[in-house]
């Protein structure tokens, strides 16, 4: 089955202590569809300007990702720049340009209406929700949020709690939108909001899945260097959505283990600046790693 992806198509501009690259391929619907791409066919909904550079539409053709469903406009392309601190935990947004954006209304294209697996990576609720009003009965909804939406947009992000099957957030998200520390009770709060699985990431801890059957704590690969980590709960969350929609059987049987594969895509992403890490990465660079990530946590 395919997974369709909507969410935003940017160009970043991204500053570490060691370096600092402007305008490369971003977005939470890039990194999510490049990294689901490794394991399904993709169908991307997004918008860009007509600035976006031509091999960026190659890199996303190179990955086999249908891009009937991206726009593109008069206009510039969203741009986002951010800066981490020297220990790459902490990042501050340095400016949010959001150009073609702004008048965004996602449409879909005909051939899209039935995907099963759906992505609503992180861009305003009320898009996700115009997305979700075009579909016919997607078999496994997952939406991502980020602070600005539970800051701005509250009503439309309650909303559309109630239409999801899992959500993904991380874990300072969790507690503002749960008013609760513990993350376990967090977690049970927002299963009363809607959706039957919740995923809460915790950057170079993992990530910790509520559902039905109880909890699952997904690590995440060891790293030794952490080049840049924007994108890497995108990465996450498309290398999950990917991997599950290749699956037989029922999803709560199968997203443990796509939840470790999501993860090793994620720490691909890490290893290099945007997306020129993952957009390198084999299927058994993958496999390998997802291999030495089961030894390392069995017990
Ligand atoms: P992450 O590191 O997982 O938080 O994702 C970083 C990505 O989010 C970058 O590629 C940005 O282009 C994108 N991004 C930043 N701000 C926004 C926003 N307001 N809406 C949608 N995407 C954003």
């Amino acid at each position: 089955m395919s997974v369709l992806i909507v969410g935003s198509t940017a160009l970043d501009s991204i500053k570490t202590h060691k370096a600092e690259n402007p305008r490369l391929l971003g977005g939470s619907a890039s990194h999510a569809a490049v990294a689901a791409s490794f394991f399904a066919p993709v169908k991307l909904v997004g918008i860009v300007g007509q600035d976006f550079p031509n091999r960026y539409i190659q890199l996303y053709k190179k990955h086999n990702i249908d891009i009937e469903g991206l726009q593109i406009v008069p206009g510039k392309t969203f741009h986002w720049s951010g800066e981490y601190e020297v220990n790459m935990n902490n990042r501050r947004t340095l400016a949010t340009e959001l150009g073609v954006f702004e008048s965004f209304t996602p449409v879909l294209p005909a051939s899209y209406l039935k995907t099963g697996f759906v992505l609503l990576a992180n861009i305003a609720p009320g898009l996700q929700h115009h997305v979700l009003d075009q579909m016919t009965r997607p078999k496994f909804v997952v939406a991502d949020t980020m602070d600005l939406w539970l800051n701005i947009a509250m009503p439309d992000l309650l909303k559309l709690l109630r239409r999801v099957d899992g959500f993904v957030l991380n874990e300072s998200e969790a507690r503002q939108l749960t008013q609760e520390d513990n993350l376990v009770r967090a977690a049970k709060k927002i299963h009363k909001l809607g959706p039957k699985y919740v995923i809460v990431k915790k950057g170079e801890h993992g990530a910790i899945l509520s559902g039905p059957s109880g909890m699952f704590i997904s690590p995440a690969y060891p790293l030794e260097k952490v080049v840049d980590p924007t994108g890497a709960g995108d990465s996450f969350v498309g290398g999950m959505m990917g991997h599950l929609s290749t699956t037989r059987g029922s999803i709560e049987s199968n997203l443990r283990r796509a939840m470790i594969y999501g993860s090793v895509v994620a720490s691909f992403c890490c290893e290099g600046f945007g997306l020129t890490s993952t957009h390198r990465v084999t299927r058994a660079a993958i496999d390998e790693r997802v291999k030495t990530l089961e030894a390392l946590t069995k017990f």
